[in-house]
């Protein structure tokens, strides 16, 4: 059995950028908060809680230590709220979202009603919406545009959606409202890693028999991911490390693809590559033995 690795995958450097912050942070003032998980990647955080950071829900949970901010942002609220207690605040949030952040303020400011294209339930969109002023909305691939928008609209993307997802998401957009809509800004907030990474899923989609898409399990990234394997054909699971992978899966394989998240860390993807050969090397046995 061959073994492929995709040729773009794993941690992206707004990742690791969050985590060398975090570890720096860590080291020099001892222990901190971080507002949510740093990366969906439960390897990741038991690392980092090693070295001192520890995950809390909200701030009420930080006391008075240091508070970090994950890459995937947060709310102006957030931000004001652990100043205004006096909290040190270590912003890791990824320049990427930054930049959407900025974007669905100043739109907001321009007077447009500021559409994202995401899960309203991420936490980078939860950010982003929190900056987009009152009237902005987040609308899921695949979920029905409202019947009612105003005249006035700014589209941006979650970084991590596909261009085509969001291609096809604005001629819906255009096909259904173009005749209410007086003025329109498309704002490209995609992330150039996330459109690599998918691109050469999809290039390893189309040379295997099976792709794992290795990642946490809320990670959505690695979750987009395995729909673009899927989307080109592919028999495709998304495991968060070897435990996850079952021999049958394999049977009949001779070429197994491995792909991960931006959020996943190299060892995650040697593990998995490992448990795949031991299973794999199960399996020619079985056959020879037969
Ligand atoms: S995937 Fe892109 S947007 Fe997300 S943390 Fe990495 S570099 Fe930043």
């Amino acid at each position: 059995m061959e073994i492929l690795l995709a040729k773009d995958m794993g941690f992206c450097w707004g990742v690791r950028r969050a985590i060398d912050i975090m570890e720096k942070a860590a080291d020099e003032k001892g222990e901190i908060i971080s507002l949510g998980p740093i990366v969906h990647n439960p390897q990741v955080v038991r690392e980092l809680e090693e070295r001192g950071v520890r995950t809390a829900g909200d701030l009420s949970d930080g006391d008075s230590l240091p508070v970090a901010i994950t890459a995937h942002g947060v709310g102006p609220e957030v931000l004001e709220g652990a100043r205004s207690r006096g909290n040190e605040v270590i912003d890791t949030t990824c320049p990427i979202v930054t930049r959407s952040q900025r974007w669905a303020k100043k739109m907001a400011e321009a007077g447009f009603t500021v559409v994202i294209f995401g899960d309203p339930n991420h936490r980078e969109v939860r950010g982003v919406l929190a900056w987009a002023g009152a009237s902005a909305i987040a609308i899921q691939d695949g979920d029905p545009l409202p019947a009612k928008l105003p005249s006035r609209l700014a589209v941006i993307s979650q970084t991590t959606q596909s261009p085509e997802r969001f291609a096809e998401f604005l001629s819906r957009l255009m096909r259904d409202h173009v005749a209410k809509i007086s003025e329109l800004r498309v704002i490209n907030t995609l992330c150039d890693v996330t459109s690599s990474q998918q691109a050469a899923a999809r290039e390893l989609a189309q040379e295997v028999d099976l792709v794992l898409v290795v990642g946490g399990r809320s990670s959505a990234n690695t979750r987009h991911l395995l729909d673009v394997c899927k989307e080109e054909g592919s028999v495709a699971y998304h495991v968060e490390g070897p435990d996850d992978l079952r021999a049958e899966w394999l049977k009949g394989c001779e070429r197994v693809g491995v792909t991960a998240g931006a959020s996943t860390p190299d060892s995650a993807v040697e593990a998995v590559v490992r448990r795949v050969q031991r299973l794999g090397a199960g399996l020619e046995g079985a056959a020879s033995r037969g």
